[in-house]
């Protein structure tokens, strides 16, 4: 039987690739319910059998391309980990951006309204609600798997002031009108190579490509949100970090008012939003 300092040099080995020891404890700290400190601590355990097999698949499955995040079931966004299956996109940090920007408009001590549309693993929904306690949040998704994720998420973190409704983009929202609006929608355009790469290869499609340019989402999205803001609501919308003029164009041509876009942590143009 194989120590812990064995397991992760043949791991390593296996994965190959400059995150190969950084994920290959990953998944073994995992495996063991343990922090990556603990297995520093003691190199010369020995799991048992059980354990030593149940890494040996998440290994075999990452060499195969799995994203950690789908293996794991989890990712952190904000203040918290998220629950996440292969039916949900992968929360990215730079929609924390996204979210920040959200909260700036989003009074502390009064209720307040917001939508998030095409909320996947509720991320944006769950972070807002939890930072603002007397909103009430509505988050929708085409997707009823996407919406079975969120909502658990949402009840295991406690958050009882998001409600969810299955549906596309606004359709979801019935009559009713927000203070704000957001999402974070597909934009990538559908022909890009990307697509075939990487993590993005195991993520549902519907939730990474919007047509030719990448812009079919945000146009149905700008065309209809406004029509669900209250007056002076403001939308915002993340989007790819070179789309950001045509979004913005789209958002002036249907109205919308202060229209200005925010840089992400990489320095580019990632969120655009507007008052309506
Ligand atoms: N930011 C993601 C990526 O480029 C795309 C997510 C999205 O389309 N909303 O990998």
């Amino acid at each position: 039987m194989n120590d812990l300092r064995t397991l992760i040099a043949v791991a390593s080995a296996r994965l190959a690739g400059e995150d190969a020891r950084s994920e290959a404890e990953i998944l073994l700290a995992h495996v063991l319910e343990r922090t990556r400190a603990w297995l520093f601590a003691w190199p010369e355990h020995v799991p048992n059998a059980a354990q030593a097999a149940a890494f040996e698949r998440l290994v075999e499955a990452r060499a195969g391309g799995k994203p950690i995040a789908y293996l794991l079931g989890r990712r952190a966004f904000w203040s918290f980990d998220l629950a996440l299956t292969p039916a949900v996109l992968i929360p990215r940090p730079e929609t924390e951006l996204l979210v920040g920007l959200a909260l700036e408009r989003l009074p502390r001590d009064v209720a307040c309204t917001v939508a998030d549309l095409g909320t996947g693993s509720g991320a944006i929904a769950l972070a807002l609600a939890h930072e603002r306690p007397l909103a009430r949040v509505r988050a929708t998704d085409r997707s009823a798997d996407a919406i079975a994720v969120a909502q658990a998420n949402a009840q295991r973190l406690g958050l009882a002031n998001v409600e969810f409704a299955c549906g596309d983009w606004c359709e979801a929202l019935g009559g009713m009108r927000f203070e704000v609006i957001v999402s974070n929608p597909p934009y990538i355009a559908s022909e890009d190579p990307h697509l075939s790469r990487g993590d993005l290869r195991h993520e549902p499609l519907s939730a990474l490509a919007s047509g030719e340019d990448g812009l079919d989402a945000i146009r149905t999205i700008v065309a209809t949100a406004p029509s669900h803001l209250l007056p002076g609501g403001w939308l915002l919308l993340e989007h790819g970090w070179e789309q950001a003029p045509q979004v913005r164009e789209l958002f002036v041509r249907n109205g919308g008012r202060d229209a200005a876009s925010a840089r992400d942590l990489a320095g580019h143009e990632r969120v655009t939003f507007a008052r309506f």
